[in-house]
């Protein structure tokens, strides 16, 4: 956590009416709304003058998370957003660990003058980027940072039942509903907190998870019966989907999320990768099992990252050189990936 100075310094931003910002990184996911949007209610309960910017679109079941309709999306309001950043005394970073990964957001980001203040849990953080840090891989989430960074504020009382709610999307969205990064006591610890709060864990389960069209469900079906090769050598599954599978299936922004973890569900398998084929890009999703780290092979070969277990990339090839370019990189971890994991 940070020292009680800076603690102080920051505490000052809020109560003088500086100009703040909030911005996660591209293709937000639960955890990057999630953080934002507690962050956001956190400041503009103690009267601060707020605003929180999103690259990207995000995903629809995140909509119900009170004021996600206050983001600033970057991709259809650049101007407002540019304006935003450049008058930020303060600007928080939640749930990236390198300027480039907010997209869009990239180059007005590293140009705004403000004070950067980092809230993240992934590997290798750019800390020379920002003026405040708070990093810690092995934590569940960013929102499970910002609980604690609200709480080092001297502010555990001002977490009410709508930051709560966001706090919780973070945790189960970024655990996968309590199945991965989750071996510590405090994750449980903090999420007994929310629950105090007044969330309802199974309401908001249904919100997000309960949420599916009939055609991502019938897309998820076409992904692993049609699009799934499996490579037992390598203990690894691949699952691809062209532009014109995703037009079919009436793609929407999130319709993509889990399948990933649905190759990675088979015993024989230690890696999944998920191959999307978006506008101008390709777009990889990776997940592993055990000790072999997906961040290290995207960071190496696909322009990409995250943790241990889970990370993403990108490349501009057509997808099925990317498919066969993946095949022969797999295939130098060979033995890496022989391994069996003990229950
Ligand atoms: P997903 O596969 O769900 O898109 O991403 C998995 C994890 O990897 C997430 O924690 C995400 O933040 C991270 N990640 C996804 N794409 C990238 C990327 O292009 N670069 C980096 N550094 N991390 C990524
Ligand atoms: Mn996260």
């Amino acid at each position: 956590m940070l020292e009680k100075q800076q603690l102080l310094e920051i505490q000052k931003y809020i109560l003088n009416g500086s100009k703040i910002a909030i911005t996660t990184h591209t293709n937000p996911d639960g955890d990057a709304i999630g953080s934002s949007l507690a962050v956001l209610h956190y400041l503009k309960n103690k009267g601060a003058d707020v605003k929180a910017i999103v690259p990207n679109k995000f995903p629809g079941f995140l909509k119900w998370l009170s004021a996600s309709n206050e983001f600033i999306v970057f991709e259809k309001e650049a101007k407002k957003a540019k304006q935003t950043l450049s008058e930020a005394d303060l600007i928080f970073c939640l749930d990236y660990n390198s300027l480039p990964r907010t997209g869009a957001v990239t180059e007005d980001l590293k140009a705004a003058k403000g004070k950067k203040i980092l809230i993240d849990h992934h590997i290798s953080p750019e800390i020379d980027d920002f003026d405040y840090v708070i990093s810690d891989v092995n934590t569940s989430s960013t929102g499970e940072l910002v609980y604690e960074f609200i709480v080092a504020m001297g502010d555990k009382i001002e977490i009410n039942k709508t930051i709560s709610e966001c706090l919780y999307t973070c945790i189960i969205t970024d655990t996968g509903s309590f199945s991965h990064s989750c071996n510590n006591a405090k994750t449980y610890e903090i999420t007994a907190k929310l629950i105090e709060n007044g969330v309802d864990a199974r309401k908001a389960h249904g919100l997000i998870y309960d949420t599916f069209s009939e055609s991502r469900l019938r897309l998820l079906g076409f992904a692993i019966n049609d699009r799934m090769l499996v490579w037992d050598d390598l203990k690894t599954a691949l699952i691809y989907l062209t532009k014109d599978d995703l037009q079919k299936y009436k793609y929407q922004v999130g319709d993509t999320e889990g399948i990933v973890n649905y190759a990675l569900s088979m015993d024989k398998i230690n890696m999944a990768v998920l191959v999307t084929e978006k506008d101008k890009k390709i777009r990889l999703s990776f997940r592993s099992k055990g000790n072999f780290s997906v961040n290290e092979l995207s960071r190496k070969y696909f322009n990409g990252g995250g943790h241990r277990n889970a990370a993403g990339g990108n490349m501009s090839k057509p997808i099925m050189e990317v498919i066969e370019e993946i095949k022969s990189v797999v295939k130098t971890y060979e033995k890496e990936l022989d391994y069996e994991i003990k229950l």
